[in-house]
């Protein structure tokens, strides 16, 4: 046994005793110029082509060539139900029931969905909270359903920022808003990992504090869906929305995700934009104009499904449940983003600041790597990186955002990023 972390031979040990070192197999990597394998530390952004969900695609379109209008009915995946097929696997994943999540839409769509059920404005009760550096698309659709409910937005947007001359989010200030301001809030929505530092946040207690002054509770689960383990439904949130590109690896704009809380998704009188892929299913096609709402998240549903995408996240899911779900999955992301924070510490200690938390349970898998600090340029440095075959993520205005995934990452990976990212600077 090499005792030594800062060599290959002992990335190629943690390689060989990985349990899920096979499932890169499953995986399309892409590759340098000479052939090689490029290290790929992006997955955050956009996560990497399972072989099945290639294979599920090219299934689907032959099923379309094959059976035409019949494929809504006929074969092993008919297309009327198809979103169903995923609808366990995407349960078990955010720790939800079943009747609790349905794929569908994307994302920011969503969460004007979800808005417009929990988000329902009062005299008194109008304000929505959210993170001073949310990302852009979640503050714009905040804004807009506030301009929506003719509310101003600098009275009714409250921004929860990090304090001066520090990146992560400090839960006593949040905690001092819902104090302050606790009977004027309508809705909290918080990411469950912040996108730029990867802070996780502490998603049942901000749900259990907000929901003691009456607040709705809802999270952008982007960086957290397929990163971290989630208890949705324990926890109590009322809804939550993600999108199935990034950990979820079910290609760029693919179908995304949705929770409404079993409380809500009961009251079938809940307000919500409506259409007829909500509609009870066994009088969907009677065509009738009374609108009466499934029981469960896929009553927030609108239109009859993009399949072609949906087959990608079929093949997806089933390749994480080939790995044995989340708690296999995080089990080896604790362990892999360890030996990056080790090996950074070891030799870059002194030139790259990491900005995400080091304690497992307050980050998921992506370090956020601060370089500005020393008076190094970031971003050539970012350009060298990719020269060398590392793909990573530049954030202005100075942060390179590593993510190694679980499912097709290595632990030589590892190695050689830390290896190459020294010669970079
Ligand atoms: C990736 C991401 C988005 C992207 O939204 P789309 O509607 O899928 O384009 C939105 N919000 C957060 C927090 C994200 O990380």
């Amino acid at each position: 046994m090499n005792t030594d972390k800062n060599t290959l031979a002992y990335a190629q040990q943690l390689d060989q005793n990985d349990p899920l070192a096979a499932m890169r197999e499953h995986f399309a990597i892409p590759k340098q110029p000479d052939g090689t394998d490029e290290y790929y530390f992006t997955g955050n952004s956009l996560g990497l082509q399972p072989k099945l969900a290639r294979a599920a695609v090219i299934e689907l379109l032959d099923a379309w060539q094959k059976r035409g209008v019949k494929g809504h009915f006929e074969g092993e995946f008919p297309w009327l139900p198809y979103h169903e097929f995923l609808t366990e696997q995407a349960a078990e994943l955010v720790g939800a029931l079943p009747k609790e999540v349905v794929m569908m839409n994307s994302l920011t769509a969503n969460l004007h969905f979800m808005m417009a059920s929990f988000y329902q404005p009062t005299e008194q009760r109008a304000k929505i909270l959210i993170e001073d550096h949310a990302f852009p698309s979640d503050h714009y659709a905040v804004e807009s359903q506030l301009k929506h409910h003719n509310k101003n937005v600098d009275d009714n947007l409250l921004l929860w920022a990090p304090r001066a001359n520090e990146e992560l989010l400090n839960y006593d200030d949040l905690w001092q808003l819902i104090e302050q301001h606790g009977d004027e809030i309508a809705l909290i929505l918080l990411p469950g990992v912040q996108y730029y530092t990867g802070q996780v946040l502490d998603m049942a207690r901000i749900t259990e504090i907000a929901h003691a002054k009456g607040i709705k509770v809802g999270f952008d689960l982007a960086h957290a869906a397929g990163n971290i383990e989630l208890s949705l439904h324990q926890w109590q949130v009322d809804f939550a929305c993600w999108c199935s590109y990034k950990y979820l690896n079910s290609g760029a704009g693919s179908v995304a995700g949705c929770f409404v809380h079993q409380r809500h998704v009961e009251n079938t009188e809940l307000n919500r934009f409506a259409g007829w892929w909500g509609h009870d299913k066994s009088s969907r096609f009677k065509m009738e104009n009374n609108f009466k709402a499934i029981p469960s998240a896929e009553g927030w549903q609108l239109s009859n499904p993009p399949v072609l995408s949906l087959a990608a996240v079929r093949g997806s899911f089933d390749t994480i449940t080939l790995a044995g779900g989340m708690p296999a999955l995080r089990k080896k992301s604790l362990l892999l983003t360890d030996y990056l924070i080790e090996l950074l510490s070891a030799q870059l200690g002194d030139k790259i600041r990491i900005i995400t938390p080091k304690n497992a349970a307050e980050r998921g898998c992506q370090l956020s790597l601060m370089v500005n600090d020393t008076g190094i340029d970031g971003k050539a440095m970012f350009n060298a990186l990719e020269a060398k075959g590392v793909t990573t993520d530049w954030r202005e205005p100075n942060v390179i955002r590593v993510a190694p995934v679980p499912l097709y990452n290595s632990f030589q990976d590892i190695y050689h990023f830390v290896s190459i990212l020294k010669e970079c600077l």
